[in-house]
């Protein structure tokens, strides 16, 4: 019938109106009681109304992928930082927007840790390339957004204090992304102590005095080392001096045919 589309469409809109004021009806006193709190991101969705995230106080409750400013992530129990200060994040960032500078000791030799490290957050794309890269799991992707401020020295320029968070931090929102790594850091330990009992068991099973095959000296092999026998390195077959001359004659007759032909062809 003509019109029933008009008239259904009208009908959400009468619906979503009237839905909007029964959940505000339904959180009386005040929805905004209990200060800030995080909705969920399927709320939105479910709710029924003309929905609005009535921000500041409420928040959407954000997905554990969202990015915004990276991170330096230390341990929590020893207060370490992960950051050997290697510089693969500074080089990949596109808008080059990392400051590293190395920490050294008293000899000047470079420390595996940084001084000073710095990002200019108002430069920063939230790209997470930084992250990517990272071969420590040392800079990772915050999710706190509220970085804003009037000047941007000192107060977006983030130094190391301020670019610190301790590991807790970083498995707490991102807790797929942490179960993962710790996943896997713990199955490369377990494989290191597999091959250190490996190797500890075959030195046990040669006996006191005997060498593996990393310690065996040039020219012996792993089986004539336990018979106490030695091997002569591989070496390449040398030509008698008989073969010797031959080869010098063959080379001097094919050098005098060539400059003959040479001599033709003029
Ligand atoms: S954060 Fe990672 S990539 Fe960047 S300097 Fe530190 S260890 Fe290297
Ligand atoms: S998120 Fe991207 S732009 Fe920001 S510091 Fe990391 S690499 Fe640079």
């Amino acid at each position: 019938m003509f019109g029933t589309g008009v008239l259904k469409g009208l009908g959400v809109t009468l619906k979503e109106f009237v839905g909007t004021y029964v959940d505000d009806i339904k959180k009386i006193p005040s929805r905004y009681a209990g200060g800030r709190k995080e909705l969920d991101q399927s709320q939105a969705s479910a709710q029924t109304g003309i929905f609005t995230v009535q921000y500041p106080e409420e928040r959407r409750k954000l997905s554990e992928r969202f990015r915004y400013i990276p991170m330096l992530v230390y341990d929590a129990e020893t207060g370490e930082n992960r950051c050997t200060a290697c510089g693969i994040c500074a080089k990949v960032c596109p808008p080059q927007c990392i400051w590293i500078v190395r920490a050294k000791d008293e000899r000047g030799k470079p420390l595996t840790r940084p001084a000073e490290f710095q990002i200019d957050t108002t430069i920063c794309m939230n790209c997470g390339l930084c992250a990517e890269f990272c071969p420590f799991d040392a800079i990772k992707m915050d999710h706190d957004y509220e970085i804003a401020a009037r000047q941007r020295m000192p107060y977006l320029v983030f130094d190391l204090q301020k670019l610190r968070v301790p590991t807790t931090y970083y498995a707490r929102i991102r807790p797929t992304d942490w179960a993962e790594e710790e996943a896997a850091r713990r199955a490369k330990e377990a494989a290191k102590a597999a091959k250190d009992a490996e190797k500890a068991a075959q030195a046990a099973t040669a006996g006191p005095g005997s060498q593996t095959a990393q310690e065996q000296p040039v020219g012996t092999a792993p089986g004539a080392a336990a018979a106490g026998e030695t091997i002569a390195a591989p070496s390449r077959p040398r030509p008698t001096p008989e073969e010797v001359e031959r080869l010098k004659a063959e080379a001097a007759a094919r050098r005098a045919a060539k400059a003959a032909q040479g001599g033709e062809n003029k």
